[in-house]
């Protein structure tokens, strides 16, 4: 379970290392062209702002921000494997 701040517990880590083993391949930044990337340790909350309040949905996923130009991309982290549904409070996946 991620801690209350988001950053991920050692097991989180591992699967966000296999995954990163797996699948990211060193992109180039489609606007800058950069491969300059860093990676959040923690898990983002993104809230569906047409939905908020006790029944609202969020999804949980992790990011990479392009050092040069700040374009950023988000993954799933539930979808990646990282992370479970009850452990990312997630409403939808
Ligand atoms: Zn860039």
């Amino acid at each position: 379970m991620p801690e209350p701040d988001g950053t991920l517990d050692p097991q989180e880590r591992e699967r966000f290392d296999v995954w990163l083993a797996r699948y990211w391949e060193d992109p180039d930044c489609p606007i800058c062209g950069s491969k300059d990337w860093s990676r959040a340790e923690k898990v983002h909350q993104i809230i569906n702002t047409a939905t908020l309040g006790p029944e609202g949905t969020s999804y949980p996923a992790v990011s990479f921000m392009c050092q040069v130009c700040g374009y950023t991309i988000l993954v799933n982290s539930i979808g990646a494997g990282i992370t479970m549904p009850d452990d990312a409070e997630a409403g939808e996946t």
